[in-house]
């Protein structure tokens, strides 16, 4: 009996990844290689190990790296085919501009465009002040490229308005680590997953979002797993114990374990005492999340709460690992807290097998939390703390009054200070927000309203096509640097083929732009290549945390990549707050912000497909994956279905209170509950921000992508 088939797991695309998994690679066209480029998978934060084929100068084909120690040489269908992104007829070619938006864009040289990007900020700057020029970055990029990029904006350029689309997914997690261990740094390592005996997944998807993740777990024989997901998803239909949550009520679900394993004394009072503070305050806050409440919130039997809390409560080594099911809420970071409480308070944490685990998104969103000048400057110093900030300028060899002493806006802050006028230009790197960014509404015309746009991307976005001036930049195969995944492990990405027509690299497009606004030789002097960054960065990162000044790009190769940290953060119960105790917070559950009513009777709930990426302007390019998944869909249950009279075959838009998501493919199914739709948020001609909603996380500025009220009608 084929178990995942029954399930519905084995897709097109599982077999499409399993098949090609055996073969020696995935190349094009009957192109065998004459050579193979080692890198690191440019996608997700897996950060899998892979070898790019090249023949006659072009990328034609891929194949995992079998020595890799994240990977093992497999690879998803998204790294299977990467290859083919960078052929891709969608790609940026040559710098354009414009004087308005009411003109055709126009070619532009290289030293023109970064010439006049250099005049347009100063001429705002002067009229408007320093911090009215906004910048937007990426976690595409390599390490290299953000530490350059960050020195740039907030020294080079002189605004404090710098941050990245991390802020979309990751800020939450950031904000929570921060908050219970005075640092960001996921604690815990892959092999967790494989030594664990018991693991709570907590809206992670991993099966489908993460897959080679997912084959580590799997490959973990003596493990329970626990998955909380409003949704049957892949994961959920694989799991030992899946809860079917109501929608955002994990923060009192992981309350109510903590006040169940309190009151059965299944906590570990020795690590409480010597490694955290808060214990009492935690202990009244939980005292309201009783096991009859927390069913009522979350719509979970009681017996299945205390079961769970059971399972974990006597776990050897248990670990939780979260996504964006967690951190796309306006309740995102008290989860986290909460989470990390649990862990804590059952001294889950600095073991083998046991920790609370954020699972990134992109390949190098943790590139951007280390390196800073966002939610904090580089080497995860602070703005408010004078003796980072003097270090930093001692380094850089500028007057300490020069590195900022509080972070800029968000990037959800940016946007609406751009729709106010108080951000008159913006430089977007590497994201595509008219897709990507809540409330398309809103965003589209604060990006309207600004007086100079600049968007620098591999590929011809709908972003890029607002703007002003559009610079076209290499990707991934393109250019070198260093990405770190989910486990702290900086890995190599190196240069397979030349950039397209007249792209290039982000680092060097950085560089040309210091030197148009004068300050290249200050900030940057002698640097060529990304190595340059590389070995300043190691300097400044050396004896924090994330420590990379033992690291150098031969010994990186040669280990397959190497975790800042070592395997395991806190092995010592030492944290980074200033007694070395971790804190235990009280949080506290609410009901989301937008319930439904009579006239958007459903709960929207977004997110991603395995054959997909983001906004698709990679994916949307490989042929494989398109056919694997070529429409936009919602996903409803039947009973609603019926209800509505609505036919599987049918197309339907999704209507909120703030737009509508158009020509969407019904699929009746049990994978989502009565009252709650879904739909994947990768689609520019069906864009799920269409209806979702502005707010966010009052700490780590996330938005609250999930649980907008809809109303799904037949499309016209
Ligand atoms: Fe790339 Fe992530 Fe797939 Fe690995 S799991 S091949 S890193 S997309």
């Amino acid at each position: 009996m084929n178990i995942r088939r029954l399930l519905g797991l084995d897709t097109r695309a599982d077999r499409y990844a399993y098949a090609v998994d055996s073969a020696a690679g995935y190349t094009s066209a009957r192109r065998i290689p004459d050579r193979w480029v080692a890198t690191t998978c440019g996608y997700c934060s897996v950060g899998c190990g892979m070898f790019i084929g090249v023949k006659d100068g072009r990328a034609v084909g891929v194949r995992g790296n079998p020595d890799h120690p994240v990977n093992a040489g497999v690879l998803c269908p998204k790294g299977l085919s990467e290859h083919e992104t960078i052929q891709a007829g969608t790609r940026s070619t040559r710098p354009l501009f414009r004087r308005s938006r009411a003109a055709a864009f126009a070619r532009i040289s290289w030293a023109d465009a970064t010439r006049t990007m250099a005049e347009k900020f100063r001429d705002v700057q002067r009229r408007h002040g320093p911090d009215s020029v906004g910048v937007v970055s990426t976690g595409q990029l390599v390490t290299e490229e953000f530490y350059t990029l960050g020195k740039l904006a907030q020294l080079g350029i002189g605004t404090r308005n710098y941050d990245g689309n991390t802020t979309l997914c990751m800020s939450t997690a950031v904000s929570g680590y921060k908050r219970s261990f005075g640092s960001d740094g996921p604690p815990g390592a892959y092999e967790d997953l494989e030594r664990a005996d018991v693991i709570l997944l907590i809206g992670a998807n991993i099966a489908d979002n993460h897959p080679i993740l997912w084959q580590r777990l799997d490959a973990n024989p003596s493990k329970t797993l626990i998955v909380v997901d409003p949704r049957v998803t892949k994961t959920a239909m694989l799991a030992d114990v899946h809860l079917p949550v109501k929608p955002r009520s994990d923060l009192a679900l992981v309350n109510g374990i903590i006040h169940i394993l309190i009151d059965s004394d299944l906590i570990d009072h020795a690590y409480i005492d010597e490694h955290t503070d808060g214990f009492d305050t935690l202990y009244e806050s939980v005292r309201e999340y009783t096991p009859d409440r927390v069913a009522d919130i979350t719509g979970l039997p009681v017996e299945l709460i205390y079961r769970t809390a059971s399972l974990y409560g006597n776990a050897k080594a248990a670990f939780i690992g979260w996504t964006m099911g967690v951190n796309h809420s306006s309740k995102g970071t008290e989860t986290v807290n909460a989470i990390n409480n649990l862990a804590l308070i059952t001294g889950n944490i600095g073991r083998c097998g046991a920790a609370p685990f954020s699972i990134t998104g992109q390949c190098n969103a943790m590139g951007t939390r280390e390196a800073g000048f966002t939610s904090s400057l580089p080497g995860y110093r602070k703005f408010e703390e004078p003796a980072d900030r003097e270090a930093l300028a001692t380094i850089w060899g500028v007057a300490v009054e020069r590195v900022p002493t509080s972070r800029g806006l968000a990037y959800p802050d940016i946007i609406e200070a751009a729709l106010e006028k108080k951000i008159r230009a913006l430089w977007i790197i590497a994201t595509n927000p008219v897709v990507s960014f809540p409330n398309y509404g809103v965003l589209k015309q604060a990006l309207e309203t600004l007086e100079f746009l600049v968007v620098q991307d591999g590929f011809e976005t709908p972003t890029a096509a607002m703007a002003h001036l559009v610079l076209p930049a290499a990707i991934w195969g393109e250019k070198e640097g260093t990405y770190t995944n989910s486990e702290r492990r900086v890995s190599k990405v190196n240069k397979a083929v030349e950039p397209p027509g007249e792209a290039r690299a982000d680092f060097q497009i950085f560089l040309d732009l210091a030197g148009a606004l004068g300050c290249r030789d200050e900030l940057f002097p002698g640097w060529t290549s990304p190595a340059d960054a590389f070995e300043e960065w190691k300097r400044v990162s050396a004896g924090r945390l994330c420590d990379y000044s033992a690291m150098t790009y031969d010994e990186i190769e040669a280990n397959g990549g190497m975790q800042w940290g070592g395997a395991r953060l806190y092995t010592d119960g030492q944290f980074q707050t200033e007694n070395g105790k971790a804190r235990l917070l009280p949080t506290k559950w609410e009901p989301f912000p937008e319930p439904p009513n009579a006239q958007f009777p459903f709960v929207l709930n977004t997110g991603r497909t395995v054959e997909h990426w983001h906004t698709r302007t990679k994916t949307g390019t490989v042929p494989i994956l398109e056919r694997l998944s070529p429409r936009p869909w919602l996903e409803m249950n039947p009973r609603d279905g019926r209800a509505l009279g609505l036919k599987p075959t049918e197309r339907v838009d999704v209507i909120s209170r703030r737009g509508v998501i158009r020509n969407l493919d019904l699929r009746l199914t049990e994978t989502v509950g009565s009252g709650q739709v879904f739909v994947p948020f990768h689609w520019a001609e069906a864009n799920a921000n269409q209806a979702t909603q502005s707010i966010v996380d009052p700490i780590s500025r996330e938005p609250n992508y999930k649980q907008s009220a809809v109303r799904v009608e037949r499309s016209r």
